[in-house]
């Protein structure tokens, strides 16, 4: 019966404490259960804040750049502004195939190697 005696015993998902009491416990007390979720959102804000800061560079790079309803730019000059093609909000598919990369209302649409179209959301 040793490996059911393992499987009962339960530890603090914060200090590491083994658990007595309802089964159903995940820590020792409100103490632990605040650290934990503390850490829980640190750790989150650790991944989303430096996402959250290219996608406004992103969209401030085209909301600089497409000050119409649509521009052709070279891929080169978005890159030198800062802009970084690996990451968006949304992707929209055209009836003609066509997928444009959306940065919240700005869509980029890759015409050549060289040559991207960028547009701000049609209504
Ligand atoms: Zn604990």
């Amino acid at each position: 019966m040793l490996s059911k005696s393992i499987e009962m015993e339960k530890l603090c998902l914060d200090c590491g404490e083994t658990l007595r009491g309802r089964s159903d416990k995940k820590f020792c007390d409100d103490q632990c259960r605040s650290n934990y979720n503390n850490r829980m959102k640190a750790g989150q804000q650790c991944c989303i804040r430096p996402v959250n800061n290219i996608l406004r560079k992103n969209h401030s790079v085209l909301s600089k750049i497409c000050t119409g309803e649509k521009v052709r730019i070279k891929k080169e000059v978005l890159l030198l502004n800062g802009f970084n093609p690996d990451y968006h909000t949304h992707l929209h598919q055209t009836q003609s195939g066509n997928t444009y990369f959306f940065c919240y209302d700005y869509g980029v649409l890759k015409l050549n190697a060289e040559v991207y179209l960028v547009v701000k959301r049609w209504a």
